[in-house]
């Protein structure tokens, strides 16, 4: 006889897709009148492109975008056309076929992928592009050198089908940063040469950082997910995710025990550990050693000491024996501690704690009012 996964899963992952749903509407009532696109790159962050984006086609959203052709391949399938699909990293010689096939929209990121892509529309006739313009990043996009000199020829009727100019924010969570008015400058003298096309500057924070920013469309990907688009300010955006991990072993320690590797913990005071079949190789990330906590009943319990590859150390001698036993659980992400707070202990962003959950959870989809889908 098998088990239900989730009874012999060493820690569940829950991801509320209506919750996704509902992040999307805030921020596309905040942008509007810009339409609100979805990122749904690095597999919706870590959270599954297959159930997100349709979740988010469903609630309107008719544009997406991924990081690479082999997501947006994978896309395709839960997305049938003409949900517009465009791939960040854009395209080269050997993949034009590909965007074409799966009706991708490239985002082209220098001169020969522009030149890549106008000769396979020649040869394929016809097909859609966006165009990305480097504003201060100086990580893909034209030049501005290279805008300029070739702005003249793109403004002329083209083979290509441009559906946007696009540019990308480096200091969109720091609201007061200068540079985030430069690059809207630059961005916005650009448009000026290319009015035919749609413009789009804005991610996540950016869409916070006022109705100036918005233009045709916004980009948000981080925000959807639950992390707050206006760090050190209340979270507007509904918290997505819940881990919890199970309790393997309960184990009283005596005063002088060291816990875990490297010994790094000692125990100032005898006490009741809780091990939990959670680790670094789930994405609990070996920089949270020392630093994380989990809460049981809504106590916080510390971890202790270094976290191992597939096991971390709570201390639980103020926890009910009764909520801390072997098979219980400790969260690690709920609604009062969520992802940004966990990268805070990590000492990371959110992004990544998002991006490295581990493959070993068992995954819960929550759809409209809580139910299991
Ligand atoms: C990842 C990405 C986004 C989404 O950014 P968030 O901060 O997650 O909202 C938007 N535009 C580009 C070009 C990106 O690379």
């Amino acid at each position: 006889m098998t088990g239900n996964p989730a009874d012999r899963a060493g820690a569940i992952l829950e991801i509320d897709l209506a919750g996704i749903a509902e992040n999307w509407r805030l921020l596309a009532r905040r942008a509007k009148p810009a339409e609100c696109a979805a990122v749904v790159k690095a597999d919706a962050y870590g959270l599954g492109a297959a159930r997100v984006a349709p979740v988010l086609a469903a609630a309107g959203c008719r544009r997406f975008f991924v990081a690479t052709i082999e997501e947006g391949i994978a896309l395709r399938r839960v997305l049938p056309y003409p949900a517009e699909i465009a791939v960040l990293h854009g395209p080269w010689p050997g993949c034009v076929g590909d965007f074409i096939e799966f009706r991708l929209v490239p985002v082209l990121n220098d001169p020969g992928q522009i030149a890549v892509w106008r000769c396979a529309v020649t040869q394929y006739g016809g097909g859609s592009a966006m165009l990305h313009l480097d504003t201060g990043m100086a990580r893909l996009g034209l030049t501005m050198p290279e805008f300029n000199r070739l702005a003249d020829e793109l403004s002329r009727p083209d083979s290509i089908r441009w559906r946007a100019l696009m540019s990308h924010l480096a200091c969109s969570d720091e609201p007061e940063h200068p540079l985030n008015g430069i690059q809207h400058q630059r961005f916005a003298v650009a448009r000026q040469r290319l009015p035919g096309f749609p413009a789009s500057l804005a991610a996540s924070c950016g869409i916070f950082l006022g109705s100036n920013f918005h233009l045709d469309f916004v980009r948000p990907g981080a925000a959807l997910y639950g992390l707050n688009p206006q760090p050190g300010c209340p979270n507007p955006m509904k918290q997505i995710v819940k881990l919890r991990g199970r309790i393997l072993q309960i184990r009283e320690v005596d005063q002088g025990q060291s816990v875990g590797y490297g010994a790094v913990h000692v125990m100032g005071s005898p006490g009741r550990l809780a091990t939990v079949g959670v680790g670094y190789a789930d994405g609990w990330l070996r920089s949270a050693s020392q630093r994380a906590s989990g809460r049981i009943g809504g106590k916080q319990v510390p971890l202790l000491g270094r976290v191992s590859m597939d096991l971390v150390v709570f201390d639980v001698s103020g926890i009910d024996p009764s909520l801390a036993r072997p098979g219980g659980f400790v969260e690690f992400l709920d609604d009062e501690h969520g992802v940004d707070a966990a990268a805070i202990d990590a000492g990371t962003i959110g992004y990544e704690i998002l991006t490295a959950l581990g493959r070993r959870y068992h995954r819960i989809y929550r759809g409209a009012n809580g139910s299991l889908c």
